[in-house]
């Protein structure tokens, strides 16, 4: 049970059990598909994280990526837990205002930021501004101006490093689509245009090499790059680095042969290495998505049907999919599976388990060893928190799951199922 949540448990009549609650009973009472947060177990990553970095330096904020998930219920939860965020929208700053996050806990980023998303946040009180490219600069200092505002802002680099994860995951490579390259100097470029505009303060950096890392290495060469990168700044221009932003990607295990990157050892690592490099480096900032949600929450399907093709494969085919998760269809991504009415039977046949959507590539699973399934069987897929339901999709003209919310044998909808009519609303006819 290790890849599901910390409350999740077989019961007596051999159901998975989460925050209490059968998931058989769950699913007759919501349907499927249906996304169950796990509350207790929110709450204790949420904690845990912010420990390991405030124990251990002294300004530490972790501020939380959205965009794996944001909702007024995650926000609330990662507020009271002291965390920060990452923000790339005006949706996902909407929802912090909504719950009264301090605006200096909001960080902008985006490799595109609109002007209407610049003056939102400036409007709004947000002072950091992660700089993504040269073109962003002007904009900025501009809106700035307008609203008398004066952002403190960080330079997001690209220092070519090489995270080991999958290519559309990597995003600290010389050729990555984020960031300012530090080979070609454009990164000392952009230092020197920031610091050349009086309305922009040039606090910091920031580095984010990619997702599902579960090697430190990768990390410690980051810490490298760019703390050399500080110390040219400083003999180049002047430059003192104060905030240092590490970005997350921290790996999260998906199936039983990985295992999830410990955030203890990430932080006594990292914490420990930055005194290598003599910079007057106060505050320190990382930015985990993954990590903190993922194993919060599973997806729970019903089987509609089964498709033996002799001496091929099984579909066991679900009522769910790439419509609610597409991340095997879009990168690969691997999990593991569970029958949740049949929690204690051995595994019997591996199969795959199909999506409904109309692509062939919809398979949410390739190779699962599962019971004898049977139509009507509940299937229950773990480390469902994070990329999913924000991914998610209306194709096929398919309504997107509920989301619920357990804890001590209470459950509540965060998010209720989406109907015909609320795909429909913004339709009209010529
Ligand atoms: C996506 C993203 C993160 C979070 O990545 P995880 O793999 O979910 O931890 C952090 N920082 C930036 C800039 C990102 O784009």
């Amino acid at each position: 049970m290790n890849l599901f949540p910390i409350s999740a448990q077989i019961n007596s009549r051999g159901h998975l059990e989460i925050g209490g609650c059968d998931a058989t009973a769950l699913a007759r009472a919501f349907g499927t598909p249906l996304y169950i947060y796990d509350d207790a177990h929110l709450r204790a990553r949420a904690r845990a994280l912010h420990n390991a970095f405030a124990t251990r330096w002294r300004d530490a904020l972790v501020l939380y990526a959205t965009k794996a998930y944001y909702s007024p219920y995650l926000a609330r939860i990662f507020k009271d837990a002291g965390l920060g965020i990452d923000v790339t929208s005006e949706g996902e700053l909407e929802i912090a205002r909504r719950v009264g996050l301090a605006p200096e806990k909001i960080y902008l980023h985006g490799n595109n930021k609109t002007p209407a998303e610049i003056r939102a946040a400036l409007a709004l009180g947000v002072a950091h501004i992660i700089v993504d490219n040269l073109d962003e600069i002007d904009l900025l200092a501009q809106i700035a101006d307008e609203l008398d505002a004066r952002p403190q802002v960080l330079l997001r680099l690209a220092p070519a490093i090489d995270p080991h994860t999958h290519r559309y995951l990597a995003t600290g490579v010389a050729e990555s689509k984020f960031g300012l390259p530090m080979l070609t100097g454009a990164a000392i470029t952009a230092a020197r245009r920031v610091m050349q505009h009086s309305r922009l303060l040039l606090v910091g950096l920031h580095v984010h090499i990619g997702s599902q890392i579960f090697d430190l290495d990768p990390y410690r060469d980051a810490l490298r790059a760019v703390c050399d990168f500080a110390a040219e700044l400083r003999d180049a221009v002047g430059f003192d680095l104060r905030e240092l932003d590490l970005g997350g990607g921290w790996g999260v295990a998906y199936t039983a042969d990985q295992t999830t990157l410990d955030i203890e050892t990430v932080a006594e690592t990292i914490t420990r290495e930055i005194t290598n490099y003599q910079l007057p480096i106060t505050k320190l900032l990382f930015e985990p998505g993954r990590a903190l949600v993922a194993q919060s929450a599973i997806a729970l399907y019903t089987v509609g049907s089964i498709k033996e093709i002799s001496g091929v494969r099984t579909y066991v085919a679900v009522d769910g999919g790439m419509g609610d998760n597409i991340r095997p269809a879009l990168y690969g991504a691997r999990y593991s599976a569970r029958v949740a009415n049949r929690m204690n039977d051995a595994p019997a046949q591996r199969v795959a388990i199909a999506g409904r959507f109309c692509e062939q590539g919809d398979v949410l699973i390739e190779n699962v060893d599962l019971p004898r399934v049977q139509v009507g069987d509940l299937i229950a897929i773990p480390d469902a928190g994070a990329y999913q339901i924000p991914m998610a999709s209306n194709y096929n003209l398919i309504p997107r799951p509920a989301v619920i919310a357990v804890r001590a044998g209470d459950a509540r909808i965060i998010r209720r199922r989406e109907t015909i009519e609320d795909m429909l609303r913004c339709e009209s006819d010529f």
